[in-house]
C-alpha cells in the first residue's frame, strides 16, 4: 500500500515499534463455558475455537499441536498465547492458574492475552495473573461492545456499563497489564450518535488497545433469527467504512487498533457477506480518511 501519511495506529506498527518485530499469535481455549447463558444474541461460541487446535484437550496439547502451524505461518520467534473463546477468566482459579502456567512454560510465548467479561474480573484473579505471569506481559481484554445500557440489555450481555467500568478500573488500579476493549459497530437499534458516544467514552478511559468489528450475523444465533424475520439490516461495507473512520477519529492516537473487522469462518456467516480481508479494508479506510481529511484522533476535543 503506497500510503505515506498517518491514518490510524495499527497492531503491526505497534509491534514493530515496541518489540522490533511482528509477534505471532496462537489461539488457545480453556474448554470452559461462558457464564452468560443465554448467550449474547450475536454469539455462537463454536465459532471462536481455532481450527489449528481442534481436538487437543489441555493447553499443553494445544500448544504442541498449534505451535508448529503458527511457526510456519509467522516467520518470527515469539508468540502471543491468546485465550479467546468463551470467557477466559471464568471458572476455578486453580484450573486457570494451571492452564496459564502451562502456556507460559513455553519460552516462545512472550505475552499472555485473555479475552473475558467484566463480571469475571476480581482482585484474587488479578493477583493470580500477576504471580503466574512473573514479569511477562499480560493483555487483558474486556467485551464492552457499547456503553449504552439499553443496547447491552437488548443484545443480552448480562452486564451494564457500570459493571464494565468497575472491572476496567480494578485492572488499572491493581495491575500494569495492557487493557483492551472490544467494540461492535452496527448493533441493532444503535444510531450513529450512539456509536460515537461509545467511542468518546472509551477515549476517556484510554485503554491500551481496542478491537473493533462490524456485527456479523452468525449461524445458530439469536441474531440469525432476528435477521431472518426481517428485523435487522446489516451494514453495507461502505457504511461500515464511514462509521469506522468517524469513530476512530474520536479516539486518541495512543490507543492501538488491534482489529478493524471480523471474518467469520466459511459456512458460519449469514450476513453481511463482504469477503474482504483486513488489509484490503485498511486501504478503503485510508481512501475514506483521505477524502475527509481525518485520521485517528483528529476529532478528539
Ligand atoms: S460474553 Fe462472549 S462468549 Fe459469552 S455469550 Fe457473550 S460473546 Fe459469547
Amino acid at each position: 500500500m503506497n500510503k505515506k501519511r498517518y491514518y490510524y495506529s495499527d497492531i503491526l506498527s505497534f509491534m514493530l515499534k515496541k518489540y522490533g518485530k511482528k509477534l505471532g499469535k496462537i489461539g488457545l481455549t480453556l474448554n470452559t463455558p461462558c457464564p452468560n447463558d443465554p448467550p449474547c444474541i450475536f454469539c455462537n461460541k463454536e465459532s471462536f475455537i481455532p481450527q489449528t487446535i481442534q481436538g487437543a484437550e489441555t493447553v499443553r496439547e494445544q500448544l504442541e499441536q498449534g505451535l508448529p502451524y503458527v511457526k510456519r505461518k509467522y516467520p518470527t520467534d515469539e508468540f502471543i498465547a491468546y485465550f479467546q473463546d468463551n470467557t477466559s477468566t471464568y471458572g476455578d482459579l486453580e484450573y486457570l492458574e494451571r492452564s496459564f502456567t502451562q502456556a507460559l512454560s513455553y519460552p516462545d510465548i512472550r505475552i499472555l492475552a485473555l479475552s473475558t467479561r467484566p463480571d469475571s474480573i476480581y482482585g484474587e484473579l488479578l493477583d493470580m495473573l500477576e504471580r503466574t505471569a512473573a514479569g511477562r506481559e499480560v493483555w487483558l481484554e474486556l467485551g464492552l461492545q457499547s456503553i449504552h445500557d439499553s443496547t447491552l440489555q437488548a443484545i443480552g450481555r448480562g452486564h451494564d456499563y457500570a459493571r464494565f467500568k468497575s472491572a476496567y478500573e480494578l485492572i488499572r488500579e491493581k495491575t500494569d497489564f495492557s487493557a483492551g476493549v472490544h467494540l461492535i459497530i452496527g448493533l441493532p437499534g444503535e444510531s450513529d450518535e450512539m456509536i460515537f458516544e461509545t467511542f468518546r467514552e472509551v477515549n476517556r478511559l484510554k485503554p491500551d488497545y481496542v478491537k473493533i468489528h462490524h456485527l456479523q450475523v452468525i449461524k445458530g444465533t439469536e441474531m440469525e433469527r432476528i435477521y431472518n424475520a426481517g428485523d435487522y439490516g446489516p451494514l453495507s461495507l461502505e457504511r461500515y467504512t464511514e462509521l469506522f473512520c468517524r469513530a476512530v477519529s474520536l479516539i486518541d492516537k495512543s490507543i492501538v487498533i488491534q482489529r478493524n473487522l471480523s471474518r467469520a469462518r466459511a459456512g458460519q456467516l449469514v450476513a453481511p457477506k463482504w469477503n474482504i480481508k483486513a488489509e484490503d479494508f485498511k486501504i478503503k479506510v485510508c481512501d475514506y480518511m483521505d477524502t475527509k481529511g481525518i485520521y485517528q484522533g483528529s476529532e478528539v476535543l
